[in-house]
């Protein structure tokens, strides 16, 4: 499980890793995009340099 923010639901919960879309290494941390329960797909950068861990870079895809 893994918390992240949903945009659209404007809640942070928990997803199982069956949410998770994918997950790329870019130069800014890593970037995961997951699936929401509403439906909505989305984005969020983590890793190292990012202020806010999970949460700070949320946006729809
Ligand atoms: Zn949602």
């Amino acid at each position: 499980m893994l918390a992240a923010h949903c945009p659209v639901c404007d809640v942070t919960q928990l997803y199982s890793y069956s949410h998770l879309h994918s997950l790329h290494n870019t130069p800014r941390g890593i970037q995961l995009v997951m699936d929401c329960y509403c439906g909505e797909r989305f984005t969020v950068l983590t890793g190292r340099g990012v202020g806010n861990p999970l949460h700070s870079a949320a946006s729809t895809v």
